[in-house]
Order: C-alpha cells, then structure tokens, then sequence
C-alpha cells in the first residue's frame, strides 16, 4: 500500500464508521476495511428491483433524535432525518391489535406508584445506575413494586430494551439506564425512532462524512490478523484473494500487510479471535483479560424473524407492535411497518412488514429447532396479520445470532464490559456494541465508537 496510515478501522458497522469518520475529521489519515461488499454491518440494508429498500430484520432505534447515535452523526457532520412516529404500542388482544395506553386500566395506586416510579428512575444519578450492573431487572421490580400490574408492565419493556427474555437476567442498571436516558429525554419510558430510508438514513451519512474527509474504504476484504510487535501496534495483515473458489478452507499464508500504529478492533467479540491472537501461551494480552474475554465473547441473544414485501398493507399504523407470548409459539413478538413511517422505502401502494422474536442462540444453532420455530411464528402471523398470505410479493426469513452485542446480563454490562483501550498493547483500540457504551443496541455501539475515537485522537491525534 502506497499510503501511510495513521489508523485502520477493522468493520464498517455503525461504530467502524462513526469512529473513522470522527478519526478522519480529527486529522488522522483512516483506512476503513469492511469484509462484507458494503459498510453497515448489522444496521446493514440492500435495495430490491422495483423500488424496495430492505433493512436486515426488524431495526427501531431508540430516542430518534435524542439519541447518542443521533449525536455521533452530528459530531461527524452530518444530520439524521427521522420519520413521524406514533407512541401508541399495538397490542394483539382478542383477535385484534389495539392500543395498549387505552388498554392499561390502572388503579389510582397504580398510577400513583407508576408516577412515582418514573420519577425516581428520571432523578437516578450514574452512581445509583451503576450499583445495579449486578442486579436483575427482576430482583430490583420486586423491591421497587408494589403493584403486580406496574411489575409485569416494566417487565415487559425490560425485554423489549435488553431482548432478554427473563426479568431475573436482565441487568437491572442497564434498563435503568435506558429509561432514564427516555424519561429525561423524551418523558417516556422508553421510546424508539425510524430514519428516513430506513438504516440507509444512518449508514450512508457516516460514510459520506468519512469519504468527503478523505478517508479510504475498502469493502470486500477480510482482515486476516492485526499485527502486534513488542507489544506495541503495527498494522494488520488482509487475507489475500483465494485462488482456488473454495476460500473458506484453502489458507493462503503470505497475506498483504498494511501498516499503521493504531489499529481500531471494530467487529464484536466472538469474531475477534479470528484476527487477535488470544492464545495465553502467544497473545501480546494480558491473562486476566484473555480469561474475561473467553468468559463473556459466546454471551449474547438471538432473532429470528420474517421481512415481507406486501402488495398492499395489512397494517398501516406508524407505530410499534408487541406480543408478550405468542398463541402458537409461546414467545414474545414484535413487528412494525417500515412503509408506515417511511413510504419512501416500498414502491407506491405496496409494504413491508417486519417481525421477530428473541430466541436463546440455541435454539438458532440447532437448525431443526430453528426451521420449527420459524415455521410456527408464520402461523401466528397469519392469524394476527389475516390475509397476508395473499398479498405476499416476497418473503424472507431471518436469523441472527448476537443481535444486540453481549447480553445485557447482571455482569455484563457498564464498567464489567471490556474497555474501548486495549491493555498491555500500544495502539490497540476496540469499538461496538460488546464493548463499553450504554444504550439500547444501536447506542451503544455509537457510544462505544465516539468515545473510542475521542480517546484515540486524544492519544495519538494530530
Ligand atoms: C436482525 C437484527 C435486528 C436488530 N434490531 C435492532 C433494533 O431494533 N434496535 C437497535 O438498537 N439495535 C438492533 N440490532 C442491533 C444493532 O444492529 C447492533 O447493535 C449494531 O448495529 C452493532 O454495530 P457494531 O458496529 O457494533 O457491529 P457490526 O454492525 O456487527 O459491525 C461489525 C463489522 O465488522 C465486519 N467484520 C467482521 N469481521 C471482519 C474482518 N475479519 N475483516 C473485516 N471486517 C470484518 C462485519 O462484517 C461488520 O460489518 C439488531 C441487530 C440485528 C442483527
């Protein structure tokens, strides 16, 4: 490579390119290497012939505006624009979706002990949030709670914040957190947004804010390792084009070096070990870390859903839709229309609908399972959705496993995730949602990536 790098960023996903753009604008000269064809990793999204643009599974951001991700593409310089969006949450109740505000009915305690709730969580300092990392969300209701209504209710936006099934598992000072983040912000518990084009509305200006400053992005190529000499950061070496059509197995050893002193790890966790050596008796990193790292890496959720292109709408609210157990499935379930609050992404007329549930990995890995899950899931949408069978113009089933980063668990969330800085290594930086950033998916890995590019240019900037 004919140029000198001051930074690669390994992963265009949202924190790749937030920290790339920011590092670029900063001054230093960036490298972006993707390994997939196009920047967006998980928030990725592909166009169909006929005027459909299709985002990966089901993605609703949290706090649209007042987001940290909204604020990441800021500090890049450029704007996100937000589609209209109704707060109503639809509920499916007796053979039909309803309005679940109009649905709640609270007894005068209940409101009472709701306002009261909301209140304390919106005051909250860090260092109360912080004393939950350890707590479950269940634990801290039980508690906190009076009322069985009022519990089950924040139970249930729990799941929805940290798609975790079980109140007992979800970390008590990450939802925390989020719903002051919300209550502080937007005066609701919890709140979530649709960009204009869909996730194109958040990827495309990230990338055009890297490019415009004169950052290069190479998509289409694999980091291979990051190269570590002395403890001290030299580059990364990019696999090489396989000659032979079968690459997964034929290893091609004299790969192509690219040089820089820093190197940002911008892909999660459990795909790290493929390109940073974290053998104890080898790794340039410390012991105790290789051990939290081997420890949390595999601790993550599952989606599995369905994304239709509709000839015409079976539902056409601009809002979000729950189910806290499936009929048929026994699972909770979400979906919303994208085409709702954007039309913009489906041709004139027509609509998308998209769906998931949060499935144990699991229960993904054993594809039998996975085939019978989503098999049932299509029969209780029939039935929520009726008609829709008819009006299909394509359908696409989904899996994934590490949707949301780690898991947000007792133990894994806050000041317990890894650190942005590497220890024991010199120019060593990792970004994304399974390193340290609050928030809601998305947030969080725009917390993490800002934060990680702050601190490089702080280090190392011009
Ligand atoms: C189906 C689905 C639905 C979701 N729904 C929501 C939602 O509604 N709301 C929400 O807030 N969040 C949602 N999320 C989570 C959200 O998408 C992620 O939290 C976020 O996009 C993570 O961004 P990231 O930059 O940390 O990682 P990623 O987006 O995973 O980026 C990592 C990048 O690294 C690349 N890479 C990996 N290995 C290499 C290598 N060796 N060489 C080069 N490149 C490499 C990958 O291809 C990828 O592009 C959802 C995720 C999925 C999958």
């Amino acid at each position: 490579m004919a140029d000198n790098y001051d930074a690669i960023v390994i992963g265009a996903g949202l924190a790749g390119m937030g920290a790339a753009a920011l590092l670029q604008r900063g001054g230093m000269n960036t490298l972006l290497i993707e390994k997939e064809p196009k920047p967006g990793g998980r928030t990725g999204y592909f166009d169909l012939e006929g005027g459909w643009r299709v985002d990966i599974g089901l993605h609703l951001l949290e706090l649209g505006d007042a987001s940290a991700l909204h604020r990441m593409i800021q500090a890049a310089g450029k704007e996100v624009k937000w589609a209209k969006f109704s707060e109503d949450v639809g509920v499916f109740q007796d053979g039909k979706w309803q309005d679940q505000a109009a649905l709640l009915s609270l007894s005068k305690e209940d409101l009472d002990e709701l306002k009261a709730m909301m209140k304390r969580i919106a005051t909250m300092d860090d260092a109360e949030i912080e004393s939950n990392d350890l707590t479950g969300w269940g634990d801290w209701l039980a508690r906190n709670t009076k009322s069985t209504v009022i519990r089950h209710l924040f139970e249930v936006n729990g799941m929805i914040m940290t798609t975790v099934p079980d109140p007992m598992e979800m970390a008590a000072g990450e939802v925390l957190f989020i719903a002051r983040d919300s209550l502080t912000n937007k005066r609701q518990f919890l709140s979530a947004a649709y960009p204009v084009g869909g996730m194109a509305g958040v990827v495309d200006p990230l990338v055009e804010s890297f490019k415009e400053a004169g950052g290069t992005l190479m998509c289409g190529t694999t980091v291979d390792s990051v190269l570590i000499d002395n403890r001290k950061t030299r580059g990364v070496a990019i696999k090489k084009k396989s000659l032979s059509p079968y690459s997964d197995w034929w290893y091609m050893p004299d790969n192509e070096v690219i040089e820089a002193p820093v190197v940002l790890c911008a892909l999660p966790m459990w795909s790290l070990d493929a390109i940073l050596d974290v053998n104890p008796a080898t790794s340039p990193m410390p012991h105790w870390w290789i051990k939290r790292f081997e420890d949390m890496k595999l601790e993550t959720t599952g989606l599995i859903g369905h994304v239709v292109g509709l000839k015409e709408p079976v539902y056409d609210k601009p809002n979000f839709l729950s189910v806290l157990e499936l009929e048929k499935t026994r699972m909770p379930f979400q979906a919303f229309v994208p085409s709702a609050f954007d039309p913009g992404v489906a041709p004139e007329g027509k609509s998308i609908l998209a769906t998931d549930c949060v499935v144990e990995p699991d229960q993904i890995f054993d594809t039998f399972e996975l085939g019978r899950l989503l098999k049932s899931m299509w029969e209780d949408t029939k039935i929520m959705f009726p008609g829709i069978e008819d009006k299909i113009e394509w359908i696409y089933e989904y899996k994934c496993v590490g949707c949301d980063g780690l898991a947000r668990k007792p133990g894994q969330v806050g000041r317990y995730k890894p650190d942005v800085v590497a220890p024991a290594v010199d120019g060593l930086f990792f970004a994304g949602d399974t390193y340290q950033g609050r928030g809601l998916a998305v947030n969080g890995a725009a917390r993490s990536g800002h934060k990680c590019a702050e601190t490089i240019l702080d280090k190392h900037g011009k």
